[in-house]
């Protein structure tokens, strides 16, 4: 097919050009005398991305999933019980992690398209009168369901019950792009990956840690062997990794750093509201509506688009793959076939979500989903010619 493949899944996203062309490289030493300047020019700019100053980043080669491992294993000795909300398949995907690690999870079952409950959440808490849950498990935004949920809100309950439980965020699909208040939220580990707010291939792990974290490292008993912070924490001190880093894209990463901090993180927040606003009112206008079930839920990063009753979601999919060159998220488990969903998430603009929403059109029409052509583009594009464009620069 001639022209450009348009990606639109919720991650990996588009790398941008600049990030290609910085790692685009010969490797190098990663022992040498000058590598640490690398080291730290990552390490310390990572926290400014989730509005903390106290937070210590660590960044492995591997994917978001496994630093659901990194946080667990660091942070809580063998049998720990934990609370968790499950409304989605990566909620589903973080407790199972846990389980599979030997620990306890205590589930909150919430509707997919629901966000996290914490009213739900302080009750279950106020029920431990012994104290003896050591976390909390929270996925910020729902990559299936393009649900966020309030994570102050959550902490504002695990407060009224003053829980000393630990906070662990999964913040893949919403760090580097929507807000996140590390500090502000105590949230004790920050979970992300390279390949979606950060707009790079994936192939990093990035988790935060607060300082509570920190001090307990060395007090942890549960087995850890690649994803122990301890020796890592210790190389990174001196500017070096205890194995070989993922040198290409630690380049890319410093480039991307770059990238967000230069624009600001509150105008990349604004700008991801801006454009998924124009996704959902595109959504409103075919007469289709959202996975998430009420606004406050809305996702500014990936729209789940359920499709009328006795249309496949799947069918949609594929034809947009196949005759438009465009590639939709898919429905997870139980909403298999029954949503696609659209990433706008990381390095997109107007114009490349107007190219998506054509070909979500396209194949909607394809598919036997009776819609109007140019609806849906025409009403996003409205509210983006409303709205104060991208400033020219
Ligand atoms: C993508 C994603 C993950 C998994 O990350 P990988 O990098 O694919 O391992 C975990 N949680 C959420 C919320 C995600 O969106």
């Amino acid at each position: 097919m001639t022209g450009r493949h348009h990606l639109f899944i919720p991650g990996p996203t588009n790398v941008p050009d600049r990030l290609l062309r910085a790692m685009h490289r010969a490797q190098e030493d990663h022992r040498s005398a000058t590598f640490p300047a690398l080291t730290r020019s990552i390490l310390g700019r990572l926290p400014a991305i989730v509005g903390s100053t106290a937070a210590t980043p660590f960044v492995f080669p591997a994917s978001g999933s496994a630093m659901w491992e990194a946080a667990l294993v660091n942070t809580l000795n063998p049998g720990a019980r934990l609370l968790a909300v499950r409304f989605g398949q990566f909620s589903h995907l973080f407790i199972q992690t846990a389980r599979n690690l030997g620990y306890h999870v205590d589930v909150i079952e919430v509707p997919w398209g629901e966000g996290a409950s914490p009213e739900l959440i302080e009750a279950a808490l106020r029920e431990d009168t012994e104290r003896n849950i050591e976390g909390v498990l929270l996925v910020h935004n729902e990559t299936a369901t393009g649900v966020t949920s309030d994570v102050a809100a959550v902490r504002a309950a695990m407060d009224r019950e003053d829980h000393p439980a630990l906070l662990f965020v999964d913040g893949v699909s919403s760090i580097a792009s929507l807000a996140f208040a590390m500090d502000a939220w105590r949230v004790d580990c920050a979970i992300t990956g390279s390949q979606k707010g950060f707009m790079l291939p994936a192939g990093l792990g990035i988790l935060y840690c607060s300082p509570r974290v920190m001090q307990r490292l060395d007090s942890v008993t549960t087995p850890r062997a690649y994803f122990d912070l301890r020796p890592m924490r210790a190389n990174n001190e001196q500017g070096f990794f205890p194995s070989t880093p993922a040198l290409s894209l630690l380049w890319g990463l410093d480039e991307a750093l770059t990238m967000l901090l230069d624009e600001g993180m509150e105008q990349v927040v604004a700008r991801h509201a801006r454009l998924a606003e124009g996704v959902r009112r595109a959504v409103h206008a075919w007469g289709l509506s959202l996975c998430a079930t009420r606004k406050e839920w809305y996702s500014n990063t990936v729209s789940a688009v359920v499709v009328p009753e006795g249309a496949d979601a799947r069918a949609v999919i594929q034809v947009a793959f196949d005759r438009w060159n465009l590639a939709l998220g898919s429905g997870l488990t139980q909403l298999a076939g029954k949503v696609f969903r659209i990433g706008h998430m990381g390095d997109v603009n107007e114009l490349m979500l107007a190219g998506a929403l054509t070909g979500v059109e396209l194949a909607l029409q394809d598919s036997g989903v009776a819609v109007t052509p140019g609806s849906g583009v025409a009403a996003a594009s409205s509210w983006w010619r409303e709205t104060t464009p991208r400033q020219l620069t």
